[in-house]
């Protein structure tokens, strides 16, 4: 599935990047989803968040929310229900700085149920 991860109160708190994003997007990327980042501040935002988190070379792109993106979007991850409302996907808990954060491996299980996979 194209898996499509908001970028602020997702994978950042301010520039705070959160615990266990790059673990979590290789284990997507191995269950065999294509991982983007996409924000409302737009596509050059949303890359160089993925710089911060060290994901450059597990997604396949960036893009800005206000315009449709040039792939489907099957699943998305975000703070705010209202584009997992839209599209379907996961409304994750805000991120808040905690280094022990650990909220994103739960992307991992919402992904299972919905694919079946195990
Ligand atoms: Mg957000």
């Amino acid at each position: 599935m194209n898996v499509f991860f908001d970028v602020q109160g997702t994978l950042l708190d301010g520039g705070i990047p959160r615990p266990q994003a790059r673990e979590v997007f290789i284990r997507l990327a191995a269950s065999g989803h294509d991982i983007y980042l996409w924000s409302s501040a737009g596509a050059g935002y949303a890359a160089s968040a993925a710089e911060l988190l060290v994901v450059q070379d597990l997604i396949l792109g960036c893009h800005s929310k206000l315009a449709p993106p040039p792939v489907t979007v099957d699943y998305t991850v975000d703070d705010s229900p209202c584009l997992v409302e839209s599209y379907g996907g996961y409304t994750i808990a805000p991120f808040d700085g905690d280094p022990e954060d650990q909220e994103l491996w739960r992307v991992v299980e919402a992904l299972k149920q919905v694919t079946g996979s195990t």
